[in-house]
């Protein structure tokens, strides 16, 4: 359990709710139950902390970098507690962690551009690059710590300070991660709070709040969306994907096929762009289907604490639930669990890891986001047919091409409508390239100096290249 203890943001009312190990289905510690009324107080806060923090660009940066080595020094507290309410293996709770710090150190040191523009005419439009104001940021549970710095570190770094709500399946390593982060960041600078709804929709359309950034499902990007027009403030939504891997003619199944099984089962399968569906050529599909159960029979499944786990628990009760929904209504649709295809016998959320055949196109596990353990994969005719299929979704979060040659494999996907394709991988992200999932995956640009100034605004000074009378 971890030592430090958090700090707590004024206003909290006495009340707390459970978090569950995921492992054991039991609960383990509480964590405060904020009320809506409370955010008040800790928004203006906020902007008050705003007027200092925004002052001094490379102060922000010190602390930042300052902030970054607190994170990595605090990794042994922060990982357990990670893995204990979120499920994870351990191994994958340090590399968020260390992910978090190499993203407070990217930011820290990326300057917006400030530059003249001219349209010919001897006029100078000088742009400058101002931050907006308090910021709020509403994350899932799946990288409750990844995502969280997805939001702080570009919003913080532009010079905005944030009120930050993590889910309240996995509160407890964010609000230890925020007071690690308070060793190096001016007080009020970012503030986390927790607690059930409605606690995120008043986030979401507080008055005081210039930015809403938003990553999580689709239903509730769409309410954030609404909540947020109210205030007329900017939103960015990373919603939801159902990305699709196409293999092509020449693939080499085996020497893919473990990057392709993890792409899918990585983090469970919780993963907005993990691989969400496989379209396999006709000749090749039992051989793609095999070599995936074969994977999935043998990988090791058990408690994230257990340093032998590659897979851990889903990580609560309703998306368990959704995972048995989506699979049970496939098998009754026809498909076949090659492997897997029911809970694991025993406590905690586990799920067996689930490779589906024979699955018909227009079932839910194919068209909708199953976000667990289960991956159906899909036979295909001509490569056209595989393209619209991989294609006719209202998602467009991200997709993959798998093949030798790799020319062919860029054409192809080229083709993919989506924000991020890859070539045999999926889901590498950098932290310097545009993070925008298009179609319902998302509105506005995460990522690189684009996450920069989705947290800015410009704030341009006309002048004439020379004194008039
Ligand atoms: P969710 O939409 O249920 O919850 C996300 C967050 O919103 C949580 O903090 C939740 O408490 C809060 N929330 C719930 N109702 C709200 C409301 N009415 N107003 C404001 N906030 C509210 O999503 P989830 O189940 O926690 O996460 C899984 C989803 O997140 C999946 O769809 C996944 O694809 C998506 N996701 C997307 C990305 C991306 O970058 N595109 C990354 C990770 C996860």
């Amino acid at each position: 359990m971890p030592t430090r203890q958090p700090r707590r943001a004024p206003g909290i009312s006495g009340r707390c709710f459970a978090v569950l190990d995921p492992a054991t289905g039991e609960a383990f510690d509480d964590a405060p139950d904020q009320q809506p009324d409370e955010l008040d107080a800790v928004v203006d806060r906020a902007h008050e902390a705003w007027r200092g923090w925004r002052a001094d660009r490379v102060a922000r940066a010190t602390a930042l970098l300052a902030a970054a080595d607190a994170v990595e020094a605090a990794g042994a507290e922060l990982a357990p507690l990670l893995t204990r309410e979120q499920g994870k293996p351990l191994a994958e709770s340090y590399a968020e962690i260390a992910r978090t710090a190499a993203r407070l150190r990217y930011f820290a040191e990326l300057e917006p551009g400030s530059r003249p523009v001219t349209d010919g005419r001897p006029v100078r439009s000088e742009i400058r690059w101002r931050p907006l104001g308090p910021v709020a940021a509403i994350v899932p549970w799946n990288f409750p710590l990844q995502l969280a710095s997805a939001k702080f570190a570009p919003a913080l770094a532009a010079g905005n300070t944030m009120v930050l709500k993590p889910s309240p399946f996995t509160p407890l390593a964010t609000r230890l991660l925020g007071s690690v982060l308070s060793t190096a960041l001016p007080e009020g600078v970012l503030t986390i709070v927790t607690g059930r709804e409605p606690l995120g929709a008043r986030l979401a359309s507080h008055p005081g709040i210039r930015h809403v950034t938003f990553t999580g499902s689709i239903p509730t990007g769409r309410a954030v969306a609404a909540g947020a027009a109210a205030s007329l403030s900017r939103v960015t939504l990373e919603l939801g994907g159902n990305d699709a891997a196409v293999l092509l003619e020449d693939v080499d199944v085996e020497r893919i096929a473990d990057r392709l099984f993890w792409a899918a089962f990585r983090n469970c399968g919780q993963v907005c762009m993990a691989v969400k569906r496989v379209y396999a050529p006709v000749r090749l599909y039992s051989q793609v289907v095999e070599a995936l159960a074969q994977r999935a029979k043998s990988v090791v499944v058990g408690p994230g604490l257990d340093p032998d786990s590659r897979l851990g628990p889903v990580s609560n009760a309703p998306q368990l639930a959704r995972v048995e929904r989506y699979t049970a209504q496939a098998l009754a649709d026809g498909a076949r669990a090659v492997t897997g295809g029911h809970r694991l016998d025993r406590p905690g959320y586990f799920f067996a890891p689930t490779i589906l055949a024979d699955v018909p196109p227009d079932s839910p596990v194919v068209t909708e986001e199953q976000f667990g353990p289960v991956l159906p994969v899909l036979p295909y005719g001509s490569l056209d047919e595989a393209i619209e299929a991989a294609n006719d979704t209202g998602f467009g979060l991200g997709g993959s091409v798998w093949g030798t040659d790799l020319d062919r494999a860029e054409a192809v996907a080229d083709r993919l409508e989506c924000g991020t394709a890859w070539i045999n991988h999926h889901a590498e992200l950098s932290l310097a390239q545009p993070f925008a999932g298009i179609k319902e995956s998302g509105v506005g640009v995460a990522g690189g100096p684009w996450g920069l100034y989705g947290n800015l605004r410009p704030f341009v000074v006309h002048r004439p290249e020379e004194a008039r009378p």
